[in-house]
């Protein structure tokens, strides 16, 4: 039963004053069709929606909420540095505290610049690669998502390829012209293309663990070769690690494959569900930024100390409670149970996984790692898929692009709820797709 005032009819109102109803295109459900649920409140593992509806959430606020929501000690520092004021336009020691966590755990940053989205991020980088080695090109790759910058917005993930739109509108070709996109997994053409116009690219971004247009896990040589090349033709390596970052492990996909970048962005988990970004590398380069340096770069919230309290309590807890090795057994049991539900079921699935970050990946054979071996027919299982465990309580996101997150929250119990969940629907499904 929809209430008056349940999401449908606020969706309704939204819809008037907010273009699609939302704050950020994903959340609008286009991709799955129907109405975006309007959350009232979120508690561990658990959303609640203005219709008074709970579901298990594996969305966590796409990333950020690896404690779960609303956990309690991290709400309690938000209340205590709150109380101290929101905000100082002056140093604080919560942004030096995290700063020097950041640099503990990181290989090879020295220092850390805070800003307030992942966006900023990898938008400062850039910039940052560019006067470092005066250059203006750059190389991304094909499906990584970088965030809504001018110059990152060429063949990005997520929402983009939910829309089918390659890039988007607004963004002058002038500017677009200067990003080259390279197809994921491939060092011959990356060597090649490298080889020819090294000696002109600033900096070559990616996601070392892209999972903004499913999850294209890449091989550690992919990641090595990335390396040496950028090294050899003085090109800065940024990792974007807004997603992997403090998710991974303290020391993000860098540590986990062994590969180091000169620069790493943050973001999500980092601001313990609160606006912070951050990028950071060894001093040499930092020290090209305002006002040591010539490169501009600031903000009115950087550095905010409520949202640095949240970041800076939630690695505390990771860390203190083993919380990155907790979430990596969370991630296998997953697999346990979700593994033998996809095979048996009648339409292509698979789980794709590393660690905590999961792709429901709903196609035969290998899972893909570049983006031209994505089966154009998955979206529209995963539409069923994602409306059936919708029904049965299980939120994931509204789009088969995007990836699942597990959080120190969920229990074994919900893990198991979630397998009773999938295989109901796939059962239901095969007689749909
Ligand atoms: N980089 C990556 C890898 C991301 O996944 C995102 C957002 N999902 C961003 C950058 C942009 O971050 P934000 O939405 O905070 O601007």
């Amino acid at each position: 039963m929809i209430r008056l005032e349940g999401s449908a009819a606020l969706f309704q109102r939204a819809l008037e004053v907010l273009p699609g109803g939302v704050s950020s295109p994903v959340r609008a459900f286009r991709a799955v069709g129907g109405t975006p649920r309007f959350v009232r409140r979120a508690s561990g593992a658990l959303l609640e929606d203005e219709d008074g509806c709970e579901w298990l959430d594996f969305v966590g606020s796409w990333g950020p909420l690896i404690l779960g929501h609303a956990h309690p000690e991290v709400v309690a520092a938000i209340h205590r540095a709150a109380a101290a004021g929101t905000s100082y336009g002056a140093p604080c020691r919560a942004e030096l505290e995290l700063a020097e966590l950041v640099v503990e755990a990181y290989a090879g940053i020295e220092q850390v610049r805070f800003v307030s989205s992942g966006t900023e991020a990898t938008m400062s980088a850039i910039r940052l690669a560019r006067a470092a080695t005066g250059r203006d090109e750059i190389v991304k790759f094909a499906g990584c998502y970088h965030g809504h910058t001018d110059s990152l917005l060429v063949a990005a993930g997520s929402g983009l390829a939910t829309f089918g739109t390659p890039s988007s509108a607004g963004v002058p070709v002038a500017q677009a012209a200067l990003t080259h996109v390279l197809p994921l997994d491939d060092e011959a053409l990356l060597r090649e293309f490298l080889g020819r116009r090294g000696p002109r690219l600033a900096a070559v971004i990616i996601e070392p663990v892209p999972a903004n247009h499913g999850l294209l896990l890449q091989r550690r040589s992919f990641l090595q070769t990335l390396r040496n090349e950028t090294a050899r033709f003085g090109i800065v390596l940024i990792f974007d690690e807004v997603i992997s970052g403090f998710r991974l492990g303290a020391g993000g996909a860098a540590e986990r494959f062994g590969v180091a970048p000169d620069l790493a962005t943050f973001g999500k988990v980092i601001g313990g569900g609160l606006p912070v970004g951050a990028f950071g590398g060894h001093r040499e380069l930092m020290k090209l930024l305002a006002p040591e340096g010539p490169v501009y770069q600031a903000g009115t919230l950087s550095g905010n100390p409520v949202a640095m309290a949240a970041g800076l309590k939630t690695l505390e807890i990771l860390r203190l409670e083993a919380g990155w090795e907790r979430l990596e057994r969370l991630g296998e049991a997953l697999q346990r149970r979700l593994d033998p539900v996809l095979k048996r079921a009648t339409l292509p699935a698979q789980l794709v996984r590393l660690g905590s970050i999961f792709w429901l990946c709903l196609q035969e054979g290998e899972p893909p790692r570049s983006t031209e071996r994505i089966d154009p027919a998955a979206p529209e299982r995963y539409r069923h898929v994602f409306h059936g465990l919708s029904s049965r309580g299980v939120a994931l996101a509204p789009s088969a692009y995007e990836v699942g997150f597990l959080s120190l929250a969920h229990q074994e119990a919900d893990l198991e709820r979630f397998a009773a969940a999938l295989e109901a629907v796939l059962t239901e499904a095969a007689t749909v797709v």
